[in-house]
């Protein structure tokens, strides 16, 4: 979830119509010479079994039924795993010779099908150029494809922790988190992506026959940011780094959800020094099998880290609160007691615990009106009863605590998810909807210019995932003609 960037504004409460994955809508080459174009990769990981193919072709966009259905067929031609950037070039030329989708991978753990192959074509497999390149005072350089859990465990040794990571960190990369992410764990103390700061340099390759690089510093990253993988191929990126803390992790239990929100606001200050603030709601209890007796389903609940310094303070605020901690321990103690980390029961952790039990349920994300009030979130718990479960994150976004939520909604069909959305939205609130594909539609609401220029530059042919952005028409692509 980001804020807006510019230009038009799309509309977001209409159910879209399903969108076109044919190669030729998109101006792609409608019959590519396969075997030929395998030849001219020949000594790179290619990958054309169909099962393979396949499963590099899948994300989490399972968790919407609407995309699960619109998205089944589409599979890569072929998967290339590159390890270098050199490997990189060498795939960028070819789909640009032979005019054909080029689609990156990097850990597949991104929802909205970020990842999946819309019409086709080569998928890049980013996750084997996962090298850390360079650690310094306050900032790593890593290859792109790194992990964010192995990019966390190298400049632990140094006494850095990255400032923020998705729940998902031990499969995804860190180019998946910069192109598809938008903040997560740490997002409480250190903001968002989007926040000056936080994204120093990234290394790009452009898709075309001579590919070039581009490096970009600073604000000039917003260029690729949540891009979705449509404008250039992240090779290296650096990002900066804080002082590492031994996070407690944290539950405190609450009779009401009123009381989990004011308590989660109280918190929301810059005197407490606190990595993950996460409200959820009660009903969520029981698919939290390992917690028990520490997260019972007639109490709400908040998972939060906290530097062992703010804990006296915490404490006496869950307590003020009228809540209790039912758990505070650090990540080793609580591996241990076989207990999750907070991170673990909170962002998009939350939709998974229940969606491994039961598939009749999904999620819609939600930005509400700044500064937070709880109104609407209560009202909604009254209006929506058991066909909404709720759940907040409490972050920072460009300075300001800033609160939105992945709840959970009941699966009864499209009709009834949108009925749900435009209900939301009747309240002032912001769907960041997960049905959709396109960046504008899902989290961005406005196509983003500065990143079409940037496209024009970097993916001058179109072929970079086609379909994932409004902003970007067949007509617009470089005029070329496929390899003879
Ligand atoms: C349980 C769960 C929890 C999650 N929690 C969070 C969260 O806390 N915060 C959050 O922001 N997201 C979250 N997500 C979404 C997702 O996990 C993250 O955004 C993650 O960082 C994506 O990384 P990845 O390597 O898996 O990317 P992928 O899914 O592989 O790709 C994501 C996008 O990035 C593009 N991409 C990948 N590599 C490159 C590259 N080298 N160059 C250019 N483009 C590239 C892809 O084409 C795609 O569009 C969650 C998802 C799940 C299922």
């Amino acid at each position: 979830m980001t804020a807006a960037a510019s230009a038009s504004t799309v509309a977001a409460t209409a159910i879209p119509p399903p969108p076109s994955h044919r190669p030729a809508d998109h101006g792609l080459n409608p019959a590519p010479d396969w075997t030929r174009i395998e030849s001219e990769l020949r000594g790179l990981n290619v990958m054309h079994e169909a099962r393979q193919r396949r499963v590099l072709s899948r994300d989490f966009h399972w968790y919407s039924p609407i995309l699960a259905d619109e998205l089944r067929d589409c599979v890569a031609d072929l998967v290339v795993r590159v390890g270098t950037e050199d490997d990189v070039v060498r795939v960028a030329a070819a789909a640009a010779r032979h005019r054909v989708a080029l689609t990156v991978r990097g850990g597949g753990t991104g929802n909205y099908g970020q990842c999946v192959p819309l019409a086709g074509g080569i998928v890049l497999d980013a996750s084997g150029m996962q090298r850390v390149l360079d650690i310094a005072p306050g900032r790593v350089c890593c290859e792109g494809g790194a992990k964010m859990f192995d990019i966390e465990m190298a400049v632990r040794e140094t006494g850095q922790a990255l400032r923020m990571w998705p729940s998902t960190w031990r499969a995804a990369t860190i180019a998946g988190f910069i192109s598809g992410g938008f903040g997560g764990v740490g997002s409480t103390l250190n903001g968002v992506l989007r926040d000056p700061g936080n994204l120093l340099r990234a290394r790009v390759v452009t898709v075309e026959r001579e590919p070039r690089v581009i490096e970009l510093a600073g604000d000039e990253i917003q260029q690729v940011h949540h891009a979705f993988g449509t404008n250039g191929i992240l090779t290296e990126v650096e990002v900066a780094l804080s002082p590492a803390v031994e996070w407690q992790h944290v539950i405190a239990l609450f009779a009401d959800y009123r009381q989990v929100l004011e308590a989660c606001m109280a918190a929301s200050t810059p005197a407490l020094e606190i990595f993950l603030l996460s409200a959820v709601d009660r009903r969520f209890a029981p698919y939290y099998t390992t917690l028990k007796e520490r997260f019972p389903g007639d109490h709400h609940a908040v998972f939060a880290m906290v530097a062992p310094g703010s804990m006296p303070e915490f404490t006496r605020l869950v307590q003020a609160h009228g809540g209790r901690l039912s758990m505070a321990m650090d990540e080793a103690a609580a591996e241990v007691a076989g207990l999750p980390p907070a991170y673990e029961c909170a962002y998009n952790h939350t939709t998974l615990q229940v969606l491994k039990a039961d598939r009749g349920w999904t999620n819609l994300q939600v930005a509400y009106p700044q500064p937070f009030d709880p109104a609407p979130v209560l009202a909604q718990m009254q209006r929506f009863g058991d066909d909404v479960w709720q759940h907040q994150e409490f972050a920072k976004m460009h300075g300001s605590f800033a609160t939105f939520a992945i709840v959970l909604t009941r699966w009864k069909g499209l009709e009834h998810q949108y009925e749900l959305i435009r209900s939301i939205e009747a309240d002032g609130c912001t769907i960041f909807n997960p049905h959709v594909v396109t960046i504008e539609d899902g989290g961005m609401k406005t196509i983003d210019t500065a990143q079409i220029e940037f496209k024009k530059r970097a993916d001058p042919l179109g072929l970079m995932n086609p379909g994932k952005t409004r902003g970007w028409s067949p007509a617009m692509a470089r005029a070329a003609s496929f390899a003879a």
